[in-house]
C-alpha cells in the first residue's frame, strides 16, 4: 500500500494525539526502548522478506480471491490499532463498538433485514458460518444441515466440529430444484445452506426456488454470501434472476465477508440473524468479563471473545467513503469487476485456443486450453492448465508475469458440457481467475492475450 497517505492525512488525526496527551505525559519504560538502527534493520529485513509474495496488489494478479485493503481501511485500522480496542465488551472500546453496530446495520439494510435483526462482525467467514450453524443446531438439536456440492468446504468441516449430520445435493441446470432436492432426507434437515456466490465458480444458487421448497417443510435457510454478498449492491444489473437477491431478507441467517469484497484487511467477517431471539443461546455469566452497563455488549451476542475494534473502525471508515449503493461507492467497484469477467468471457468465447467453462455470474471466470477442431482429453487439458499456471509466474521479468489459479472439476460434469472431449481421468483441472480488482475491467483482455500466446506454444 502507498504509505504517503499516512503523511498526507496526519493533520486530520491531531485531535486523537491531543486526546492522548491530555492524560498527562509519561516516560516509556526502558525495557520497551529499541534502538533506531535495530528498527531500521528489522524493517529492511521485513521489506525484503515480503517481496517473496505474489503481487496481490497488481491487475496481473488474476488468481485467488485476495487483494490488499483500500488505503482508507489500512489507515483507519492502523490508527485504531494504536489504541487496540477490544470489541468483546463495551468497556473494551465504546467508540469502535458503536462503529461496529453502524456497519452491521448497513449490511443488514443491504439485505433487507428490518431493524430487529441481530448481528456482529467476526474474525472470518469461517467463524461467522460456524456461529450460524451452531445456532442452527441449538434450534434443531436432533437435525442436520444440507448444502450443495459447490458449497465452501467449511460447512462439512463445521458439521464435524458441531457433530451434526450433513447432506449434500447437486444443483443441475436441466432439473427443477424440487428434483435436485428430492433425495434429501427432509425430516432430518433443520437448516439448508444456500451459497450466493460459490467460491470456486462464482455461481449464485437459486435462493428463491429453494425457499419455496424449504418453507413448507419447516426447514430453515442460511445464506453463505461470504464472497458474493457485496454484489447485492448491483443485483439489478447482474445477469441472473433478481428474485434470488430480492428474497435474501427471507433467510434466517446470512454471512458476508468484508475482508473478501469489502476492501478490508483480513480479520473481518459478519453474521446476521433475522430473528434476534436467537440471542438467548449466547447467554453466559462469565466472571471474567467486565460488563458494566445495561446496554448491549457485542460480546454477549458473539461466539468469539476478543476481537479487533480496529477491524470495525476500518470497515466503518471505508463505508463513509464507499457507501453500499449501486451508483456510488461499492456499486461502481463491483460493476467494474463484473464487467471484467464479462469481457473475459467474450474474449474466451472468440478464442481458438482458450475456452470458457461456464458463463460468469459475478467476477470469476474459469477456462481451459483446447483447440476447437482437436480438443483432446481431460488429462491433456489438466496438463495444459498446470503448465500455463506455472509458466505465468515463472517469467524472469516480473512485468511479464501473470498469476492465475487452478480449479478442479469432476470429469463427468465437465463432459456433460463438452461431450467432444475424451474423458480419460476422474477429474479435470481448469484455469480460474477471480477478477476482484476494478482495474481489471481494462486489463483483462491484454492479460488473456498473453495467456493465449503461451497456450499456443503448448499445442
Ligand atoms: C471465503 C469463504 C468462506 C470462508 O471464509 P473465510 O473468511 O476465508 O474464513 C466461506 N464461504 C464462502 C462462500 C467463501 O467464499
Amino acid at each position: 500500500m502507498d504509505t504517503s497517505i499516512f503523511q498526507t492525512f496526519h493533520p486530520s488525526l491531531q485531535q486523537l494525539q491531543e486526546w492522548k496527551d491530555s492524560f498527562g505525559v509519561f516516560t516509556t519504560h526502558p525495557s520497551l526502548i529499541v534502538d533506531d538502527s535495530i528498527i531500521q534493520k528489522t524493517l529492511r529485513s521485513l521489506s525484503e522478506r515480503l517481496t517473496g509474495n505474489y503481487p496481490f496488489h497488481h491487475p496481473n494478479y488474476a488468481g485467488q480471491m485476495l487483494k490488499p485493503p483500500h488505503p482508507i481501511a489500512a489507515l483507519a485500522y492502523s490508527v485504531t490499532m494504536g489504541l487496540n480496542p477490544n470489541n468483546h465488551a463495551l468497556d473494551g472500546g465504546p467508540p469502535s463498538s458503536e462503529m461496529e453496530k453502524e456497519c452491521v446495520q448497513a449490511l443488514a439494510n443491504l439485505f433487507g433485514y428490518n431493524d430487529t435483526y441481530m448481528g456482529h462482525l467476526s474474525s472470518s467467514g469461517t467463524i461467522a458460518n460456524l456461529e450460524a450453524l451452531w445456532i442452527a443446531r441449538c434450534l434443531h438439536p436432533n437435525k442436520g444441515i444440507a448444502y450443495s456440492n459447490e458449497a465452501h468446504y467449511t460447512h462439512s468441516r463445521m458439521a464435524q466440529v458441531l457433530d451434526m449430520e450433513a447432506h449434500t445435493f447437486q444443483l443441475e441446470d436441466e432439473n427443477s430444484i424440487a428434483e435436485c432436492l428430492e433425495a434429501l432426507p427432509v425430516d432430518s434437515i433443520g437448516t439448508l445452506i444456500v451459497t450466493m456466490g460459490t467460491t470456486g465458480l462464482g455461481k449464485v444458487e437459486p435462493l428463491s426456488e429453494i425457499l419455496d421448497w424449504a418453507r413448507p417443510r419447516s426447514i430453515r435457510i442460511h445464506i453463505d454470501a461470504a464472497y458474493g454478498g457485496f454484489f447485492k449492491t448491483i443485483s439489478d444489473y447482474l445477469p441472473g434472476p433478481n428474485v434470488h437477491w430480492d428474497r435474501m431478507q427471507e433467510a434466517d441467517s446470512i454471512v458476508i465477508d468484508p475482508h473478501k469484497h469489502g476492501l478490508q484487511p483480513y480479520g473481518c467477517g459478519c453474521v446476521l440473524f433475522k430473528n434476534p431471539e436467537v440471542g438467548v443461546f449466547y447467554k453466559h455469566d462469565s466472571p471474567y468479563t467486565y460488563f458494566s452497563s445495561e446496554e448491549l455488549h457485542l460480546g454477549e451476542i458473539s461466539l468469539e471473545c476478543s476481537r479487533a475494534g480496529a477491524a470495525a473502525a476500518s470497515f466503518w471508515a471505508t463505508l463513509q467513503c464507499f457507501p453500499l449503493e449501486p451508483n456510488h461507492g461499492f456499486g461502481p467497484i463491483l460493476t467494474a469487476c463484473h464487467m471484467a469477467a464479462i469481457k473475459a468471457y467474450g474474449y474466451l468465447d472468440n478464442s481458438e485456443i482458450l475456452n470458457p467453462y461456464i458463463a460468469p455470474e459475478l467476477d470469476i471466470v474459469t477456462y481451459y486450453v483446447a483447440k476447437k477442431n482437436a480438443p483432446g482429453s481431460t488429462s491433456t487439458i489438466s496438463d495444459r492448465s498446470k503448465k500455463i499456471f506455472h509458466q505465468g509466474m515463472n517469467n524472469n521479468d516480473p512485468s511479464q508475469q501473470y498469476y492465475i489459479s487452478l480449479y478442479t472439476v469432476n470429469s463427468q460434469d465437465f463432459s456433460q458440457r463438452f461431450p467432444e472431449i475424451l474423458v480419460d481421468s476422474n477429474q479435470v483441472v481448469l484455469l480460474r481467475s477471480v477478477l476482484m480488482r476494478p482495474e481489471q475491467e481494462h486489463t483483462i483482455e491484454k492479460l488473456l492475450a498473453r495467456i493465449e500466446e503461451d497456450a499456443k506454444a503448448l499445442l
